[in-house]
């Protein structure tokens, strides 16, 4: 199967008052038609810089793009221009984590839903463009009779609905989730993680999603993909990342999961130390001065990032089948 983005060698930096910050090292990863890509990692480990990067939104703080290719059905995302970009952009839509902030608090819902479709100039006639709206308002769970109201007359989980009815409104074929249900409170959760799996389901879009949550990220993904400070660390699919993690970073993530068995013999994992400042990263393994498997080659040589068999790839001199 074809695939339907690929990122190559992706770099994005920051410039700040202390220097140049690499928020995002050789970062390669690719998204298939239809499926979920789980991206995670503690805060600042550069998974919303990558999926803002995917959109060419800048990040806070500006930054800029060092290199790396996003090739999007085979063309490249980062050198489209007028109405080829246009095009694309229609077709790769995000939602973002807090539903306060992206949604503009003086237009009401139906002009928030039908801001792309207009941009898009996908309708003739404001009746189509209307008709469009309340239709995906009924797909999200949002009854059509609020298309005049505002957003601060919803609940949090009311208006990640209108997000996710904006992302979706022109059937994209790829969806970025950055940290989508982070800002709701748990019981809302998992009826937005439901939403986004059945819209999946019936809408057949790829969905990049993002979340510092093991637990959300092993409830939607198809396959995982490991970050830490600007690196991918470790990728494969859910069932196998989760039944054999193989990097210690992914390790002490998934031993600080709760466990519903009472007498869960698995140990936690606690990590040492601060994530270390990406101005000023760690020689050798960027994990090492927090790793409790470190060895010495492991302060001067860079693990790269390999494929220990069927697909899954770590970046650790020591994971299970590398040589
Ligand atoms: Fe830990 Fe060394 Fe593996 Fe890095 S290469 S994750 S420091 S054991």
């Amino acid at each position: 199967m074809e695939n339907l983005l690929e990122v190559k060698n992706l770099q994005f930096s920051f410039r700040t008052y202390g220097g140049v910050v690499k928020a995002v090292r050789d970062v390669s990863f690719e998204v298939r038609p239809g499926e979920i890509l789980g991206i995670v990692g503690e805060s600042g480990c550069g998974k919303s810089v990558t999926s803002q990067c995917l959109m060419r939104l800048n990040p806070e703080p500006p930054g800029f793009f060092e290199g790396g290719e996003i090739l999007y059905k085979g063309k490249d995302f980062t050198k489209a221009s007028g109405q080829e970009l246009r095009k694309m952009r229609a077709d790769m839509q995000i939602i973002f984590q807090d539903p306060y902030a992206s949604l503009n608090p003086r237009m009401t819902v139906g002009e928030v839903i039908a801001e792309p479709l207009n941009i898009q100039k996908r309708y003739k006639t404001a009746e189509e463009t209307r008709a469009q709206v309340l239709k995906t308002m009924e797909v999200v769970g949002l009854n059509p009779k609020y298309y005049n109201r505002y957003p601060h007359e919803f609940s949090g989980g009311q208006r990640q609905r209108i997000g996710i009815a904006r992302a979706i409104v022109l059937g994209p074929s790829l969806v970025v989730c950055d940290e989508p249900v982070s800002a709701l409170d748990v019981s809302i959760q998992s009826q937005v993680l439901n939403l986004l799996r059945e819209l999946q389901n019936s809408m057949g879009m790829a969905y990049i999603f993002i979340s510092h949550n093991l637990s959300v990220i092993k409830h939607i993904s198809d396959r995982v993909m490991v970050m830490y400070l600007g690196h991918v660390v470790e990728m494969a699919d859910k069932k196998e990342l989760f039944a054999n993690p193989s990097h210690p970073y992914t390790q002490a993530l998934l031993s600080a999961i709760p466990m519903p068995e009472r007498h869960s013999k698995r140990k936690k994992i606690i990590l040492q130390g601060d994530l270390p400042s990406p101005a000023n990263p760690p020689s050798g393994c960027i994990f090492h001065t927090r790793c409790f498997m470190a060895k010495d080659i492991c302060s001067t040589q860079k693990p790269e990032l390999r494929d220990i068999g069927n697909g899954h790839m770590c970046a650790c001199h020591f994971c299970d089948g590398c040589k």
